[in-house]
């Protein structure tokens, strides 16, 4: 089976994105691996494709879950069903953080320094990655310029030094700068996108136009953070530009709730936890679906 790395490079061959879904309990885990699985039944775009996913561990998702847990789980996944599907420690803010993912296993490492300076967010990356390759040679590893906000929430208004006005956003310059001194693999930039919410349908629009320069500029693939509340239009427009991989986690996060709460008030008696739970698990599989064919040209 191809590695991650060749997955990315084919994504972009072939004009698709490669799917990101956060998780927090294992229920997530089998939803996201059955949506991909089924939606590759079908055939993708090119011959022999199967829909690649990539799962997602926050910090505070990492630390409910268990890294090791996580670890394991994807990578048995990934074995046992010849299944291209790996594991992401999403925002590691230190290097302690990376340390961690490193031990347990993980595929991918997201370095975030990007609520630092320019010159410190290079300089902590730099460390974060030499760390990395110090002790594997295959973990990918992506930084983060230009802040998007850290929560991935419903907001009630545009939290405070988001990049979203144009001479924020993500430079082509700095981009091919921080690549060059950090040594990542991949980079995300702040292209309008924002992490969270707002509201429906009020997140800013993507500028397409920079993410072509960016990723021109850059020459490694872009990481496109905050796809929730993003309009289709935008998404397929920023994957032609040269988005290869694409974070969705508000949304699955959403139907969870609302799934477990009317699961909740309407079945009263049931105590049986994969009962009750079997809506949201039904709710985030659809929603992970469609991103998937979407990201996938599928539809
Ligand atoms: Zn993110």
């Amino acid at each position: 089976m191809q590695n991650l790395k060749n997955l990315i490079k084919q994504a972009e061959k072939n004009k698709v994105a490669i799917g990101h879904f956060n998780v927090s309990d294992s229920m997530a885990l089998k939803a996201i691996f059955e949506s991909a699985q089924e939606l590759s039944s079908k055939g993708g775009p090119a011959s022999g494709w199967k829909v690649p996913v990539i799962i997602g561990t926050s910090e505070g998702e990492a630390d409910f879950l268990e890294r090791n847990l996580a670890s394991a789980m994807v990578q048995r996944l990934r074995a046992d069903n010849k299944f291209p599907i790996f594991l992401n420690s999403d925002h590691a803010h230190s290097l302690e953080e990376v340390k961690k993912a490193v031990a347990a296993g993980y595929d991918a490492i997201i370095f975030d320094g990007s609520k630092l300076p320019f010159e410190e967010n290079i300089k902590q990356t730099k460390k974060a990655v030499e760390y990395i390759r110090s002790k594997s040679k295959t973990i990918l590893v992506e930084g983060e310029l230009g802040y998007i906000g850290g929560s991935s929430q419903i907001l009630r208004s545009m939290p405070a030094g988001i990049a979203i006005k144009p001479e924020d956003l993500t430079k082509p310059e700095d981009a091919v700068r921080f690549v060059k001194e950090t040594g990542v693999d991949l980079l995300a930039p702040a292209v309008g996108n924002v992490h969270g919410m707002i509201g429906v349908g009020q997140n800013p629009r993507l500028d397409i136009a920079r993410i072509k320069a960016i990723r021109e500029a850059a020459g490694v693939p872009l990481v496109l953070h905050g796809g929730s509340g993003i309009s289709d239009k935008d998404f397929t427009a920023a994957i032609n530009a040269g988005i290869s991989i694409i974070h969705i986690n508000t949304e699955i996060r959403l139907v969870w709730k609302n799934a477990l709460e009317k699961s909740l008030l309407q079945n009263r008696d049931e105590i049986a936890p994969y009962k009750i739970l079997k809506p949201s698990f039904e709710g985030v599989k659809s929603v992970v679906k469609s991103r998937l064919q979407l990201f996938n040209k599928l539809i």
